[in-house]
């Protein structure tokens, strides 16, 4: 069983934001800025690659509903979901990460020149 299904499973513990039938947000464990969590379909999905539209919808309002109980719905914030190797993705779980409670630098991808990939 992957990290995150041991976590919706209640063997990890972890700082729980909000729950409904289908989705969990919880505390990244190690934020990235002053508001960090991470938002999962209690169902195991490996990625988006994968993701229903219907997860989709439901994660829609579940994000919604998580970003105006934290507080950061007017301020602002941003969503990311990593995928694969070269997205920087190490759960292998479908997980959103919601980071707000600053203004967010841009640092979350590569400072290369797009052409150095070339
Ligand atoms: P990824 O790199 O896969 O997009 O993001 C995985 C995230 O999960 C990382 O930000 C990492 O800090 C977080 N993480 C990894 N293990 C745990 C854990 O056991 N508990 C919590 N709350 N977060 C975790
Ligand atoms: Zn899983």
């Amino acid at each position: 069983m992957c990290l995150f299904c041991k976590i919706v499973n209640k063997e990890i513990n972890a700082n729980i934001e909000l729950e409904n039938e289908n989705f969990l947000a919880f505390h990244d464990i190690n934020p990235k800025a002053p508001t960090h969590l991470l938002a999962i379909p209690k169902i195991h999905v490996d990625s988006f690659n994968e993701v229903s539209p219907e997860t989709m919808t439901g994660m829609t309002e579940f994000i919604q509903e998580l970003v105006k109980q934290v507080g950061i719905d007017k301020s602002g914030y941003r969503v990311i979901t990593n995928v694969g190797d070269n997205g920087g993705q190490e759960v292998k779980h479908l997980h959103f990460h919601v980071l707000g409670g600053a203004k967010l630098t841009w640092g979350h991808f590569s400072d290369a020149d797009p052409k150095d990939y070339l």
